[in-house]
């Protein structure tokens, strides 16, 4: 799968501003500073579609890719920012719990987190909607370049327990500076896709 012909679409700032499309969508979700956009640069081999940057919570929109008229990437705002004022928290809210609960475009998400750390709560809830949604997802353990590879498995158990993942769940790690995981990402894509 390439996903090398990407192209900005448009940003969503209320769920009924969403778009009437044919084609399936893919969100990618996180917390904010996780390297989200990183990510998506990384795997669409442009390093400037999706902006990065270190202030969080900035965009409270929902920013559609063009994906070769295949699907559309959407990526949702980050979450977990601090000093944020409630009105930008609440807004976020009830952007992404439309998004996620009545999209019917949406075919499966990215989930993406930080290899390193133990998932924030604000994770743990992400992940815990995800399993009742039912709807396919893919943890992708980003940063993973800043662990040594004999911690990886002891984080890839803490990950696991603290998800309450299992063997059948969807999960890589990822690093946006080496490229490692591109192909895990790329393979879910394309069973979501089954391209
Ligand atoms: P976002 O807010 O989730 O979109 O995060 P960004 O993509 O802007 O990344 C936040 C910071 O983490 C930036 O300084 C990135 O350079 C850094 N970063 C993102 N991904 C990686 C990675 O895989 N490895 C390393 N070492 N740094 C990363």
């Amino acid at each position: 799968m390439k996903l090398s012909n990407a192209k900005f679409y448009k940003s969503v700032y209320k769920y009924e501003e969403c778009p009437r499309l044919q084609q399936p969508e893919v969100a990618f979700s996180g917390r904010s500073n996780v390297g989200k956009s990183s990510l998506i640069n990384r795997i669409t081999k442009n390093k400037k579609l999706a902006r990065t940057s270190n202030t969080p919570g900035r965009t409270q929109s929902l920013n559609y890719y063009n994906i070769d008229d295949k699907f559309y990437l959407v990526d949702l705002p980050g979450y977990g920012f601090a000093n944020v004022p409630k009105k930008v928290k609440d807004d976020w809210s009830e952007l992404i719990d439309s998004y996620l609960n009545y999209r019917e475009n949406l075919i499966g998400i990215v989930q993406i987190i930080d290899a390193r750390h133990k998932p924030s709560k604000e994770d743990k809830m992400m992940v815990e909607w995800l399993k009742a949604s039912g709807l396919s997802f893919l943890i992708a353990a980003t940063k993973v370049d800043k662990i040594s590879n004999n911690k990886r498995a002891q984080q890839k158990k803490v990950i696991f327990k603290e998800l309450a993942l299992d063997k059948n769940d969807n999960f890589t790690f990822f690093s946006a500076q080496t490229g490692e995981g591109s192909k895990d990402i790329y393979n879910y894509l394309e069973s979501l896709l089954q391209l």
